[in-house]
């Protein structure tokens, strides 16, 4: 196995040193290291961090190869600096048994760019209506701890209930894609003064609220973790601090796309900017961006959800809701959170890496750079500004809501147990 020595790197943003990469860990930390034997990689300036940890990957794979697979959103991932991300179960066969979970589980694997953790269903089929046999994924060589119907909610507040009790045995936690959908039939975009305009059929802010304020009751009334995917509303954030502050153990996210874009994107009707829950309004925004900095949102995940052609250029009305996310999510993260003064880059590690990991029960990310941890990390060029061109994406699909925009900072390098899965911005497999 190559040793690597990482030359003048500055761990979270801070003073420069080395860092030696040896049998998977991080052999040393310090000023002037010694190269002997080891690779040299240049690295002067670039700020090096944890690898990312992404809480809401979807990677299509079983069922819509055509959109994405595996390997390609693996190497998406791996550009975008992350070393783990989470597989929505929401493929064809959905993954709500042992069989379909250790399959993704073995797919990502082979691919070998980032370790890929399947989620489990909630539910039988995504069908809202029985429990999929969370025990057995739980047990499965997966050894899933994210469950999720991601996609849909799980509406029935007693079925809802029954996950949260039926997790605790094996330190599961439930992400909640929070839509009353009673609240959202035929929704296009954010219900406000421009979908009226528009003419579209609203998603109002309530239909979010509703379940999330519901959901840190019952949480709270049974002693279970519950993490809320894509927090989108001002109201959502709000419920989550009024929660967090009674003691319910409530976890939240937020993509890179809702931290950065409003529903004045949708006056385009380019269906590219058709997401699921809606792009908000620039008081949400700025709500969310608070939220995320004082931790009442724990963590970015970037509900990447690749969509095949077909799907996305058509009408507003007809195309699949969702955007590719993995590759700018840090870029993102610096325009409106570093750039902005409101956090620093042991902030980014945190929301990015530490929390994430802790909320999915990964021993092996999220670690702090310091001798004998795990050697997974990424280099970042922080200064570096490019727009957003998605036919160099990684990904099998090219519905970035990115593209054309100029945005900061590039991925230089990300190890993987010590071992490159991108160098120079380029995957090396
Ligand atoms: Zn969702």
């Amino acid at each position: 196995m190559t040793t690597y020595l990482i030359r003048g790197a500055r761990p979270y943003g801070g003073e420069a040193a080395d860092i030696l990469l040896e049998d998977g860990r991080i052999a040393a930390i310090g000023r002037q290291l010694p190269a002997t034997g080891a690779e040299v990689v240049e690295a002067g300036g670039l700020v090096a961090l944890p690898g990312l940890v992404d809480l809401h990957t979807h990677l299509r794979e079983p069922g819509r190869e055509d959109a994405e697979t595996v390997e390609t959103g693996s190497r998406a991932a791996a550009r975008g600096g992350f070393t783990a991300v989470h597989a929505m179960a929401n493929t064809d066969p959905v993954a709500d048994t042992a069989g379909v979970v250790e399959q993704v589980w073995r797919l990502g694997q082979e691919a070998g760019l980032v370790d890929v953790v399947p989620v489990g269903a909630v539910t039988v089929g995504l069908k809202g209506e029985r429990l999929a046999e969370l025990g057995a994924m739980a047990d499965s060589a997966a050894r899933v701890r994210v469950f999720s119907d991601d996609g849909h909610c799980v509406a029935d507040p007693a079925l809802m209930r029954r996950a949260l009790e039926y997790v605790k045995a094996f330190d599961g936690v439930v992400a909640q894609h929070a839509e009353e959908p009673r609240l959202t039939v035929g929704a296009q975009m954010h219900e406000g003064d421009r979908s009226a305009r528009l003419g579209l059929t609203g998603w109002p802010a309530a239909a979010e609220e509703a379940i999330i304020a519901r959901d840190v009751l019952l949480a709270g009334h049974v002693g279970a973790r519950l993490h809320v995917c894509h927090v989108s509303t001002a109201g959502s954030v709000e419920i989550l601090r009024w929660a967090k502050s009674r003691g319910v153990q409530v976890t939240a996210e937020v993509t890179p796309h809702h931290l950065l874009l409003t529903d004045a994107c949708a006056e385009s009707y380019d269906p590219v900017f058709k997401v699921n829950p809606p792009l908000r309004t620039d008081a949400d925004v700025e709500a969310l961006r608070a939220g995320l900095a004082d931790g009442t949102i724990d963590a970015v995940a970037t509900d990447h959800a690749p969509h095949a052609v077909e799907d996305k250029e058509s009408e507003w009305a007809q195309a699949r809701p969702g955007m590719l996310g993995l590759e700018q999510a840090l870029s993102v993260v610096v325009e409106t959170m570093v750039e902005t003064g409101l956090l620093d880059w042991a902030g980014v590690a945190d929301r990015m890496s530490v929390r994430p990991a802790a909320i999915g029960r990964l021993q092996k990310h999220g670690r702090p750079l310091a001798e004998g941890e795990p050697a997974n990390l990424l280099l970042l060029d922080p200064a570096t500004r490019a727009s957003v061109d998605p036919a160099a994406s990684a990904s099998r699909s090219r519905n970035s809501p990115y593209a054309g925009r100029e945005l900061p900072g590039r991925v230089v390098a990300t190890f993987l147990r010590g071992t490159p899965t991108v160098l120079d911005g380029k995957a090396t497999r």
